[in-house]
């Protein structure tokens, strides 16, 4: 598993797979371009880069990136590729290619490439799975997840995750203050006015504390999400398409139910090693396991969030986390028209929901019913589901609401 700093990373969304690893893919082919004379560079993008690129801002995200050369991008949507989100960069001097590199877009922001090595991220934790895990904190005597992960990361990781909630929040407020549409080049069947701080307004006063917890964690949820599809800055958490769901559970346990900065910052690396976990073992990118990878990951992440700061023991967090899995498996990733806008806002908030369900399960049903499925059963399950889904279900906006909105 790689380090927490490449699951939680700052930018722009709406889109970590379609706009952060683009842009970082086209930062490493500027590095391997730098001792070969060209004129201009001509990016093509394939499969759901392709199919959604637009909407998800992808062309724009690699020109700024390559602002300084003559670029032009091109989207191919029918050649087939091995891998969902690929693209290719091609150096020319006149006519004549003279360097052409193909990375792929894994998630959450990281790439790799078959002939760039600098674009490989290495690993830093020697796990594949929570029971390894599991077992290695047992042996060492560990309780906690920051004590395992700082056996790993390097110092300034506490630090990082520091800036990492800091960012959350200010997402968080930047959201609940924002007027105005998000973005959608004038779509007509996605208008979608910023709807964040109106919600936060009604349920300030909502008396029922359990409809106004549930609306204040929408509010929070939306306020990223709204953000993200705005282009604006976020943190992956897990990606930018899911950002809303772990920082609306940490908003609030801090804004309402009294937890320190403190505790909300370590609860991140508890969240972090789930969404690592999956990232290793299934996906996180909507393309290439749906959106039970992007929105089942965060709320998986919420819920061990949530349950750390209720002190739950690790067995409770590892509960939790399977538990708000295994009630999105199956879920489609289908954006209408390619715009990270519908379902993707509703779906932050409802993720949230879910983390808290599934953090009152690990809290008062574990102690009654054993059960019978582990996070890695869970998270196997993910991928074999995401897997068998069809490309049309896998942020393409060709199946589902795409299918059904897109015609309208
Ligand atoms: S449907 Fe889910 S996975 Fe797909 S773009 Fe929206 S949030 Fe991401």
């Amino acid at each position: 598993m790689k380090s927490l700093k490449k699951l939680f990373r700052f930018g722009a969304g709406p889109s970590s797979s379609h706009t952060i690893a683009p842009s970082l893919a086209a930062a490493c082919f500027l590095t391997q371009l730098a001792e070969t004379k060209h004129d201009s560079i001509e990016v093509t993008l394939y499969g759901a880069l392709a199919c959604t690129g637009i909407g998800h801002g992808t062309a724009m995200a690699i020109l700024q990136a390559l602002r300084q050369e003559k670029a032009t991008v091109k989207e191919d949507g029918k050649t087939p590729v091995a891998h969902p989100l690929t693209m290719t960069f091609e150096a020319f001097l006149g006519k004549e290619a003279v360097l052409k590199r193909t990375y792929l877009s894994l998630g959450g922001g990281e790439i790799t490439s078959p002939d760039d090595p600098n674009a490989i991220e290495r690993d830093i934790y020697p796990f594949r799975d929570l029971n390894s895990v599991l077992s290695y904190m047992e042996n060492e005597g560990l309780d906690d997840f920051k004590s395992f992960a700082l056996r790993f990361e390097n110092p300034d990781i506490d630090e990082y995750l520091r800036q990492t909630l800091a960012r959350m929040f200010q997402a968080i407020e930047n959201g609940l203050n924002a007027k105005g549409i998000v973005p959608a080049n004038n779509n007509p069947k996605l208008v979608w006015p910023r709807v964040a701080g109106s919600i936060y307004q009604k349920a300030i006063k909502i008396e029922d504390p359990d409809a106004k917890r549930e609306m204040l964690l929408t509010s929070y949820a939306y306020a990223v999400a709204e953000s993200s599809a705005s282009g604006e800055q976020i943190v992956t958490a897990p990606t930018c398409g899911s950002s809303g769901v772990l920082p609306a559970i940490l908003y609030y346990e801090v804004k309402q139910n009294g937890k320190t900065l403190e505790q909300a910052k370590d609860a991140l690396y508890a969240a972090g090693i789930f969404g690592n976990i999956v990232k290793q073992n299934a996906s996180i990118a909507g393309a290439i396991g749906g959106c039970q990878a992007e929105i089942g990951t965060a709320s998986s992440m919420g819920a061990v969030a949530l349950s750390y700061l209720e002190g739950l023991d690790l067995k409770r967090q590892a509960f939790a986390a399977e538990c708000a899995m295994e009630h999105f498996l199956g879920l489609s990733c289908d954006p209408v028209d390619g715009y990270v806008i519908i379902p993707c806002i509703e779906r932050n908030g409802m993720g949230a929901l879910r983390s808290y369900d599934a953090y009152l399960y690990a809290q008062y049903v574990y102690p009654i019913r054993k059960n019978q499925v582990s996070f890695d059963d869970v998270v196997y399950a993910m991928k074999m589901t995401g897997d068998s889904l069809a490309s049309a279900y896998k942020e393409t906006a060709e199946g589902g609401l795409a299918a059904i909105l897109g015609k309208k």
